[in-house]
């Protein structure tokens, strides 16, 4: 949908596919379940298929029904359901269309005792809760599950588990200390490694990967950007100035008044709100780009605008572009930097770009 309305976000395919290879490069000669969940991150699902068509080792989402829309799209690749079955139609589609599924307890694994019949192969990840607390197989459940699946030739077993605190100063030796324990004389293949893993704990590739923020080019880190990383930002979210107005000192500026001008200023409005998903919780000071030039978002994020301090760039009038996050052609702000001031990660800001808000598709 295009609208005369200025904002849009601009998704670049050649990042995504750039940030894939990324990830196979740092953990070379392991396969790579590329993270498509939440409508890739807020990137379009099918864009980042497209974008991963010929790369990608295997795709892994959540629900049952974008995985047969993959397969009737056409999509060979693995497919893994992240979090498992949710009903014995879905173990019949798993078995039917050849889906690789997450058993992360006791019901669902019954669920596919009872509800598949296994004349080809199946994959399955059983997860095991090494620490996360979330969902997986505990020393108390983990070996009547490992019991039953012997049971089943058919099944190709792959132990999996996800890390807590890959990104901090925690990290993951504890987490695998417990995944080593629980998977006893295992042999065959483990899945574990998110992005943060990947990119920072060599020790934890096994089999396959899991990478997710990584693919859109954020940073999972706190202390290291996406440049540092080597990683392209695939999102854009760009709009323009609506109005300016001349700020004498003392002035404040939106609902609540909570910036006031310590001099005379001038500000744009830029057509972006919280309606289009930029956070509302975004202070006064979050960095934003105008014609090319950094600057800083001045008073409350409303609905369908928000403030900027234009007081250094005179240039910039009405229609003068904005980069809200990006790479964009109004400058290069890193959605960490925005998510960062915003007390968020660049995962939220991504997911929550609103449906009204025209895509596009760019270019590096
Ligand atoms: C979302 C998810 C990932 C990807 O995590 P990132 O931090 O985005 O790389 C990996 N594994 C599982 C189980 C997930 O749910």
């Amino acid at each position: 949908m295009k609208t005369s309305r200025p904002i849009r976000v601009r998704i670049t395919p050649e990042a995504i596919q750039h940030n894939y290879r990324l990830a196979k490069r740092h953990a070379a000669g392991t396969r790579a379940w590329a993270v498509i969940k939440a409508n890739a991150y807020g990137h379009g699902q099918w864009r980042a298929v497209e974008a991963l068509r010929g790369d990608a080792d295997g795709f892994a989402l959540l629900e049952c029904e974008n995985a047969l829309a993959l397969r009737e799209a056409g999509v060979t690749q693995p497919i893994l359901l992240l979090e498992g079955v949710f009903s014995s139609r879905d173990v019949r589609a798993v078995v039917e269309h050849r889906l690789t599924t997450v058993i992360h307890c006791p019901e669902q694994l019954e669920m596919l005792v009872r509800g598949g019949r296994f004349d080809a192969p199946i994959g399955i990840c059983l997860k095991l809760n090494t620490g996360m607390n979330r969902l997986g197989f505990t020393a108390a459940t983990l070996p009547k599950a490992l019991e039953t699946l012997r049971q089943l030739p058919q099944v190709e077993l792959t132990l999996m588990t996800h890390f807590a605190e890959a990104d901090g100063e925690r990290g993951v030796t504890w987490q695998l200390e417990r995944f080593k324990t629980l998977a006893g004389d295992w042999r065959g293949p483990v899945c574990l490694a998110n992005s943060a893993a990947i990119l920072r704990h060599p020790q934890t590739h096994g089999d396959w990967v899991r990478p997710g923020i990584m693919l859109y080019g954020s940073s999972p880190f706190a202390d290291q950007s996406a440049v540092e990383l080597g990683l392209q930002p695939a999102m854009a979210l760009e709009s323009a100035i609506i109005g300016v107005q001349e700020l004498a000192r003392g002035d404040r500026v939106g609902y609540g008044g909570t910036f006031t001008a310590e001099r005379a200023m001038r500000i744009g409005v830029v057509a972006c709100g919280y309606a289009d998903g930029y956070p509302r919780h975004a202070p006064s000071g979050t960095p934003i780009a105008v014609m090319g030039q950094r600057t800083r978002t001045v008073g409350r994020v409303s609905m369908d605008m928000l403030a900027c301090d234009l007081t250094d760039i005179p240039a910039a009038g009405i229609g003068a572009p904005v980069t809200l996050w990006g790479r964009g052609l109004a400058g290069d702000v890193p959605a960490d930097e925005v998510a960062t001031a915003a007390g968020t990660i660049s995962y939220e800001l991504f997911c929550a770009v609103a449906p009204r808000v025209p895509v596009e598709i760019g270019a590096n």
